[in-house]
């Protein structure tokens, strides 16, 4: 069966195929680390998993990257605006690094805790400076970009094919640019290098051929795609003629402009081939009241939700069991349903782990079983049509319940291989021990702030009682993780 998937730049559902037999090159746009990322950002990163997850059930080795982008991105999301890094460090009073390695651990803390899988690689965009400061003097070179007052554009005119991930032509964009830059020849323009930015006191700065400065904020991910999916960093040195298209492009809805189209611009222009196969994006998660969003102040935390109760299995169906491309409303009722269906698959499955008894085989019901199997293949084929997949993950509990009296110790472990199978693409935690009670959770937060204070009589206190509940917890130097002794 083929995977077919909707491609943002052909606007079309295609066949997903990929370039290298039997691997995937993917790139997602990770965080940008100034402030804990909401469960509307974690939608995206949701996507990303279940996408990777799926394309391996499938059969690919997916080699996954996705950044930390720790520099570069303005508040106004374009050319406008300090950069939320710097802002955030002024106003919290600690360094630039300081603020992202605080919100990466958060942000780490919380992917792990909703199961989402480690990508091949997490890279930082201020340690790709020297691989942006070469992507931009090759587009100097090559004619795409120009110097203006100390500052380096990326002049869109010389891309006519500006706008063909987004639809914004440069007509309606220069109409629509409320602050101009006189720097600019076209207003529709974006900075490559700032080195004048009217932000003087920059706290990172990088020195470069146009004098000390940062970058824009797309670069980041034009180089990073480009040295751990292709070649063309080798020894270094970049060379546009080794650059690979990659498979597949993923980010939030928001990401498609300006962000992804000026990557786009930007890799095309450098290398001469397409950046991406497929470029996938994921909508927006809505509060009943309106979007969720950093600058509005109304944000919800992964960590706050935990806190109050609910279980990381009922976070992560949530913001996986909406399609990826539909608008997710949400609200306290959504994650109380979730929880009820994932109870209920779980309560089934511990039927058929407790199931001892030896019967004969029931051909009947392992057709229909296995016809169900390939009902949730040929629904995530569908462009990852999730609705449908756990529709027919239900229907399969209800044939369970139904007919469990019929059912013998073989056949359930049978059945149980084939939810495990199914589980590998949804990610959630349906053996008991496998998730952590919330009572645990709080034994380490509290113990993490604890050894923030050096209080390590604390500290070991805790150490004891997470032991006396059956957890082992080991101290390493992303924090502590933790793992239940039975
Ligand atoms: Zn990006």
């Amino acid at each position: 069966m083929v995977l077919k998937l909707y491609n943002s730049l052909t606007k079309k559902k295609e066949d997903f195929k990929s370039i290298q037999p039997n691997l995937v090159r993917m790139y997602n746009c990770g965080p940008t680390v100034y402030s804990y990322a909401h469960i509307g950002n974690f939608r995206a990163y949701i996507f990303a998993d279940l996408l990777r997850r799926y394309l391996e059930f499938k059969g690919y080795q997916v080699k996954q990257v996705m950044n930390i982008t720790d520099v570069g991105h303005l508040t106004g999301d374009s050319d406008e605006g300090e950069d939320k890094l710097e802002k955030a460090s002024k106003l919290e009073k600690k360094s630039p690094q300081e603020i992202a390695q605080f919100y990466t651990d958060a942000f780490l803390k919380d992917s792990q805790t909703l199961n989402i899988q480690e990508p091949f690689a997490r890279p930082k965009a201020t340690e790709y400076m020297q691989e942006m400061i070469q992507l931009i003097q090759v587009l100097q070179e090559k004619g795409y970009a120009y110097e203006s007052n100390n500052n380096v554009y990326f002049n869109i005119e010389k891309f006519p094919e500006y706008g063909k991930l987004s639809g914004n032509n440069l007509e309606n964009l220069n109409k629509n640019r409320v602050e101009k830059d006189p720097n600019k020849r076209n207003q529709a323009d974006f900075v490559l290098w700032f080195a004048n930015s009217k932000y003087k006191n920059h706290l990172q700065k990088w020195d470069s051929p146009w004098g000390i400065g940062y970058p824009g904020w797309h670069a980041e991910c034009s180089v990073m795609a480009a040295k751990l999916l292709s070649d063309a960093f080798k020894n270094n040195k970049f060379k546009p003629e080794l650059f690979e298209t990659i498979d597949i492009h993923t980010g939030g809805i928001d990401n498609k402009f300006p962000h992804h189209e000026c990557e786009l611009a930007q890799t095309e222009s450098a290398t001469g081939k397409p950046f991406a196969n497929f470029w996938l994006h994921n909508a927006h998660l809505h509060l009943k009241d309106g979007k969720m969003s950093k600058s509005e102040g109304k944000i919800i935390t992964v960590s706050d939700l935990i806190k109050e109760g609910y279980s990381s299995n009922a976070i992560r169906y949530t913001l996986l069991s909406t399609h990826y491309r539909q608008s997710l409303v949400f609200d306290k009722t959504v994650l109380e349903a979730s929880q009820k269906s994932i109870d209920r698959i779980k309560e089934t499955l511990q039927k058929l782990e407790s199931m001892r008894e030896q019967k004969e085989y029931n051909e009947n019901l392992a057709s229909k079983i296995n016809a169900m199997l390939l009902e949730f293949e040929k629904s995530m084929d569908d462009d990852l049509n999730i609705s449908g997949a756990l529709g027919t993950v239900f229907e399969a509990i209800k044939e369970i319940n139904k007919t469990l009296d019929l059912i013998g110790q073989e056949q359930s472990q049978e059945i149980l291989n084939s939810f495990n199978n199914l589980n590998k693409v949804l990610g959630l935690s349906l053996n008991q021990s496998q998730e952590i009670p919330q009572e645990i959770y709080l034994l380490l937060e509290k113990r993490k702030e604890a050894r923030e204070n050096k209080d390590w009589k604390t500290s070991d206190l805790i150490r004891d009682e997470l032991k006396a509940k059956g957890y082992e917890v080991k101290d390493n130097k992303e924090g502590q993780t933790i793992q239940s002794i039975s």
